[in-house]
């Protein structure tokens, strides 16, 4: 059954729930989970055209953020940060350019929820007019509405990065609701979004894991993916633990069957060699602030450098991309040259 599932996923047809909670049910470690990975990579080279990217986020800020979500360090309620940080714009504009000199295929700009909007257009805007005009711009920011989407596709952001998150509603202050509308809201504005179940944790079930796969596959995303949770030392939810890298590269490999070819990348966070060598084909970079982090600045702590990413890359096989983000500037086409693929075969 197993190995049916995997062709069914190779061939370019879509995955029922059971089929996706059977791949996740797959032993670690057995003949049918390496199956599973390899078969991940395959479909995840062939959905990418072989290139594997390197994106690169900026931490705005630092905030006792009253949305919440109790797996982050910036949540009011983990008591973390006592005080409030915010990068100066110069330092904001000097990062992006930065990671932009070190080749990163695109830069996303990450706030807390508590980061006034206008604040931060304002200073994308200045990010935007220092960067080269061909680089590709995301935000990941608070959910949003359906007119400040398109002042997000105005001032210049080429997508946005957002996730209905695992325990959304529950861990979380956010309805579900309201993260799904704005996928809509950033999708109406053609703003092109990226997405991936997270934050993953060992306590979350198969059901969980199949129904957050479903969701990214149906918002049609540039990418999907998984990332695990990091403990916050000292809080409620670091008594779970972590997943480790071994299972979370099946969890990947799974989710990449089950968004097939239509989808072209497939992301993991943080980034490491087994995850890529499994069929992950995006990872971040980051500077600033971290959700995921207790220091302040987490470049040369839990944040890696483009040239880290590029090397994890490296080692797992991929060839990096050189320039703009291709999912991002060019989503559509290589869908439609997967399609074309696809029906050829
Ligand atoms: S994940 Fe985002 S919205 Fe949730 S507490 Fe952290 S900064 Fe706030």
């Amino acid at each position: 059954m197993i190995r049916y599932i995997i062709e069914k996923a190779l061939s370019g047809n879509k995955l029922t729930a059971d089929e996706i909670a059977l791949l996740f049910e797959v032993p670690l470690f057995s003949y049918d989970s390496a199956l599973i990975q390899s078969a991940s990579r395959q479909l995840c080279e062939k959905a990418s055209d072989s290139f594997a990217e390197v994106h690169a986020q900026v931490g705005l800020d630092i905030a006792r953020c009253p949305r919440n979500c109790r797996f982050c360090s910036f949540a009011s309620c983990n008591g973390v940060f006592s005080e409030n940080v915010e990068l100066p714009v110069e330092e904001i504009v000097a990062r992006a350019l930065d990671f932009e000199s070190d080749g990163a295929n695109a830069i996303y700009l990450m706030t807390t929820a508590r980061y006034p909007f206008e604040k931060f257009i304002e200073i994308a805007q200045e990010v935007r007019r220092s960067l080269n005009p061909d680089t590709v711009l995301i935000a990941n920011i608070d959910d949003f509405s359906e007119k400040q989407a398109v002042q997000l596709k105005n001032t210049g952001f080429a997508g946005v990065y957002h996730a209905l998150r695992l325990g959304e509603g529950k861990d979380t202050t956010i309805p579900p609701e309201t993260r799904l509308k704005t996928f809509r809201y950033a999708q109406e504005a053609d703003l092109i979004l990226g997405t991936c179940v997270e934050p993953v944790g060992p306590e979350h079930t198969i059901d969980e894991l199949v129904e957050k796969t479903i969701i990214t596959r149906e918002v049609k995303p540039v990418f999907s993916g998984a990332m695990r949770r990091i403990p916050i030392p000292n809080t409620e939810m670091a008594r779970y633990g972590t997943v480790s890298k071994a299972r979370m590269a099946h969890i990947l490999a799974v989710i990449r069957l089950a968004t097939g070819y239509e989808i072209p990348g497939n992301c993991t966070h943080e980034p490491n060699v087994v995850g890529v060598a499994a069929g992950a084909n995006v990872i971040w970079a980051e500077t600033g602030s971290n959700p995921r982090d207790i220091e302040e600045e987490t470049e040369g702590k839990r944040g890696m450098s483009v040239h880290q990413c590029r090397e994890i890359f490296k080692e797992a096989e991929w060839n990096v991309l050189s320039g703009p983000s291709r999912f991002f500037r060019t989503g559509k086409t290589l869908r439609t040259l997967v399609e074309h693929e696809t029906v050829i075969k």
